[in-house]
């Protein structure tokens, strides 16, 4: 089975950390500045046994759109349009943003299959924030640590469920 993964969240949650593991190479820029990834990424992608096409995005500050924000909004919602199942990603230790909320909404209004994964869960501290991630209401929230690579087999089960 040949299907393509777009990873969808507010800057700074982790995405383009999940990319280069899900890709098997450093090739997404990581930064700790939000929104450094400002070029969509494709790269072949494998979880186990799983085959994808993976899409890294640069997310979007649901600010006043300057048109850098315009043009990253833009390139989600392709992204998002272009792929068979979404990996939406919130950050754990930091608990749900209203960003999170707005990023959430555009996923759902799209009705495509989404994987709802709670990052940075590698620290006990972070099982509130990955509880909270239900209020999303994109299902059940799974504990990853794209860094550590922890809950890969969890990501791997929720996405064959969804697809
Ligand atoms: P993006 O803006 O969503 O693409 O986020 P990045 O992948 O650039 O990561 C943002 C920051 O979060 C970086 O400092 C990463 O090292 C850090 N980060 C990513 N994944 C994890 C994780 O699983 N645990 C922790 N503690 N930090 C992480
Ligand atoms: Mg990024």
């Amino acid at each position: 089975m040949s299907f393509k993964v777009a990873i969808i969240g507010r800057p700074n949650v982790g995405k383009s950390t999940l990319f280069n593991r899900l890709a098997g190479r450093k090739l997404a820029l990581v930064d700790d500045t939000p929104g450094v990834t400002r070029d969509r990424r494709v790269h072949a992608g494998k979880l186990y046994d799983l085959r994808f096409d993976v899409i890294d995005t640069a997310g979007l500050e649901d600010a006043a759109a300057s048109s850098l924000e315009g043009r990253m909004r833009a390139q989600t919602e392709a992204a998002i349009d272009e792929a068979d199942l979404v990996i939406f990603i919130m950050d754990a230790r930091a608990g749900i943003m209203p960003d999170d909320r707005t990023f959430a909404d555009v996923v759902r209004r799209t009705g495509k299959p989404v994987v709802l994964a709670a990052n940075k869960s590698e620290s006990r501290s972070s099982e509130g924030g990955a509880i909270e991630a239900w209020e999303l209401g994109l299902g059940e929230p799974i504990p990853i640590s794209a860094e550590h690579g922890q809950g890969m087999a969890d990501l791997r089960h929720a996405i064959v469920e969804a697809l």
